[in-house]
């Protein structure tokens, strides 16, 4: 839907609310869809959701890549509601590893919320060093972080991935089944 479509606000975005001026609905759901990840757009955004029980706490959740695809949509929208600026990023633990030699990892350290994703991949002989560096950094600043764990990741397997001292962090975090 163009914003010009918009019956309520006839385009503007805005509101008047009393003596304020909100946002109308047209506008935040046009700014959430830049907000939201790429790879999850069209994920469902879940109506009845306890933001407190996944807000500012370290999480594992296993299940398949879509349904936390909708999480993920779900969880960040509640932020970005509460505080725009509210930063996220999302990166597979591969991905991150080749970002070490030829990127920039620091948004994976600093954002206000990391999402790890554990599905697909591949054996690297860095990644237990440089995933643990990132999780043991982000704990010791108070910064959460939510893993993903694909469903068909077998215990030898993700400790193959990950080792030892990482499936250890990860298992320690509140899991949840989705
Ligand atoms: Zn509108």
């Amino acid at each position: 839907m163009q914003a010009t479509d918009c019956t309520k606000c006839g385009g503007s975005g805005f509101l008047e609310s009393g003596d304020k001026v909100v946002k109308c609905s047209c506008l935040v759901t046009k700014e959430l869809k830049a907000y939201l990840p790429k790879i999850f757009e069209g994920d469902k955004i879940a109506k009845k959701f306890t933001f407190t029980s996944f807000a500012g706490k370290n999480i594992t959740a296993k299940g398949t890549i879509r349904r936390f695809g909708s999480l993920v949509n779900t969880l960040l929208t509640h932020h970005y509601l509460r505080d725009p600026k509210f930063t996220y990023s999302i990166v597979g633990y591969t991905t991150f590893v080749e970002q070490f030699f030829d990127g920039d990892v620091a948004p994976h350290y600093e954002a206000d919320l990391l999402i790890l994703l554990v599905y697909g991949g591949y054996q690297h002989s860095k990644v237990e060093e440089y995933v643990n560096s990132l999780l043991k950094d982000r704990e010791l600043n108070r910064r959460p972080t939510l893993v993903f764990i694909d469903k068909d990741f077998s215990d030898k397997l993700l400790r193959d991935r990950l080792g030892e001292s990482v499936v250890s962090i990860v298992t320690k975090f509140t899991a949840v089944n989705i």
